[in-house]
């Protein structure tokens, strides 16, 4: 029986990066995974591939809307949806056999198989081909989410989908009805929407991105309705049928009125939840919250001392940089550093176009919490950089303490918010005041300026530009 110093279950942006950090850190390392690629939901069938045909609709979408206005004349672009799919399947299989080469750069042990704990010092991996029980002085558990489902709405994978199915479509929908307008909704609804596909979007709450910053909403909402989205807020779903090729959605409006939406594809985007199945926790006797998420202190320790869990399996944000994040400090933990996450400076995106991108609080926070505070924006049109290139949507916020001008939040809806997002986050990782922002030169032109402009705005309504 093989004795680790560290197994890893999962091998997601949480748990490959655990193991790359642990075997840095000199410990003897194994990375279990049941399926044969490597990456988790991120690399297969979550943030790359769903970027990987966000830009090839994308390019479509130009093609066939602003090329002529930039004076190039070609006939009328046409979608070959089975090449896209496959430029996307590329992407996904090189990124993945880029994880199997950092595995095997840094000597961590790839076991292929079901993981589960016999106890919690051993695990037993039962693979395709094999069958492993190994020893491990510590455990990290990483094994990430999956889509939730609606008790009315089992995924047939077919026509009643969830977003795994959405990367993998052979023809573009006439009328897919999206229930959700959170992230994953809007990424892919965008995908299919510039690719001529008509998409509703049914959201039981009265706006899209709702735990985003209000006015992210707003704007977003705008954008996507030019793209021809159609959005039903505040709509309860209760029931979706599928008859043949045709899917029925029925819901209820804020005023009380059934309402019917006929399809050809339903994709069930509400959420994900935390996936335990088949590990086998009772065995360690881990224990798990209310939510079905495994249990973990601050340092990401279960209830179990030498188990840990990061990532979509745990409380948090179900991000993939949050989950990395994760995986190192865990592995530092164990070499008996002291690490630590500043959670508030997690940034989110929607890679929807124009991107949504944040850090910090949103200002309905802010009220809540009764903090004092002062605001700054700047609409991305007012930019040489974006009349330049016709990206002419979107605006940047910042949010600042109103005594101190220390930033407390930074949202956007502006072209490439996920890279410009990064000057937010070293500017409050450093506790960085409007002004401080306001005083540093941004090359021109960018759409970088647009945050200049915004923390001139903040600090004292001395923008420059509008
Ligand atoms: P996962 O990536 O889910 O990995 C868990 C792994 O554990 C899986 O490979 C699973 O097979 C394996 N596993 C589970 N149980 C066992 C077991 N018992 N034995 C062996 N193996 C097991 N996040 C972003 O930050 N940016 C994005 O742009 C983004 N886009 C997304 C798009 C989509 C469509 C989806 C669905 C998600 C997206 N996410 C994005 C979220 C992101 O994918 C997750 O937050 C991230 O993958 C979580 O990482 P993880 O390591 O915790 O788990
Ligand atoms: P989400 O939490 O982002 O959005 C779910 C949406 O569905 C919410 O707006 C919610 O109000 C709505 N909803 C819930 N139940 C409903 C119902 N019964 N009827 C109608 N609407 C309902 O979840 P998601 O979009 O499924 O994404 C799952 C996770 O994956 C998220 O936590 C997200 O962080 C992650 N993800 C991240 C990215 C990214 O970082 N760019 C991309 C995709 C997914």
């Amino acid at each position: 029986m093989t004795q680790y110093d560290v197994a890893v279950i999962g091998s997601g942006p949480g748990g490959y990066v655990a193991a790359i950090r642990c075997a840095q850190l000199g410990m003897k390392t194994a990375i279990i995974e049941k399926y044969n690629t490597l990456g988790g939901t991120c690399l297969n069938v979550g943030c790359i591939p769903s970027k990987a045909l966000l830009d090839s609709s994308e390019h479509f979408h130009n093609a066939y809307k602003t090329f002529a206005e930039h004076g190039i004349e070609i006939n009328a672009p046409k979608v070959n949806l089975g090449q896209m799919i496959a430029r996307k399947q590329k992407v996904v299989s090189q990124t993945c056999d880029g994880i199997q080469f950092l595995m095997n750069k840094n000597k961590i042990d790839v076991l292929q198989g079901m993981g589960s704990f016999v106890d919690a010092n051993t695990l037993k991996v039962v693979g395709e081909k094999d069958e492993h029980t190994i020893t491990a002085k510590h455990t990290i558990v990483a094994t990430g989410s999956k889509p939730t489902e609606l008790p009315f709405a089992k995924f047939d994978k077919e026509r009643i989908i969830s977003s795994t199915e959405a990367l993998e479509l052979k023809e573009i929908p006439k009328h897919l009805i999206i229930i959700g307008g959170g992230v994953i909704g809007l990424e892919l609804g965008s995908v299919y929407a510039r690719l001529g596909a008509q998409v509703s979007v049914v959201e039981f709450m009265d706006r899209i991105i709702p735990t985003m910053d209000g006015t992210m909403s707003k704007e977003l909402t705008k954008s996507l309705k030019k793209l021809g989205v159609k959005f039903f807020m505040s709509h309860k779903v209760s029931d979706v049928t599928r008859k043949g090729e045709a899917v029925t959605v029925t819901a209820t409006d804020k005023k009380g009125k059934e309402v019917q939406f006929e399809g050809d594809y339903c994709l069930v985007a509400v959420g994900r939840k935390a996936y335990t199945a088949g590990l086998n926790a009772e065995a360690a006797g881990l224990k798990l919250d209310d939510r079905g998420r495994i249990d973990v202190n601050e340092k990401l320790q279960t209830n179990v001392a030498n188990i840990y869990a990061i990532g979509d399996v745990v409380k948090g944000a179900m991000l993939a940089h949050k989950a990395s994040e994760e995986g190192t400090l865990v592995a530092e933990v164990i070499a008996g550093q002291k690490p630590h996450i500043n959670y508030n400076l997690i940034p989110g995106v929607v890679y929807t176009w124009p991107e949504v991108a944040a850090v910090g609080k949103t200002e309905e926070q802010l009220k809540e919490a009764g903090v004092a505070y002062k605001t700054g924006a700047f609409p991305i049109k007012a930019l040489g950089r974006a009349r330049a290139s016709m990206d002419i949507e979107g605006t940047v916020k910042i949010l600042a303490d109103a005594s101190t001008d220390e930033i407390l939040g930074m949202h956007m809806i502006a072209p490439r918010a996920a890279d410009l997002i990064a000057e937010a986050v070293v500017a409050m990782e450093y506790r960085a005041s409007a002004e401080d922002i306001a005083r540093m030169s941004h090359a021109h032109p960018t759409y970088a300026e647009a945050i200049k402009e915004a923390a001139l705005d903040a600090t004292d309504k001395r923008s420059l530009h509008v």
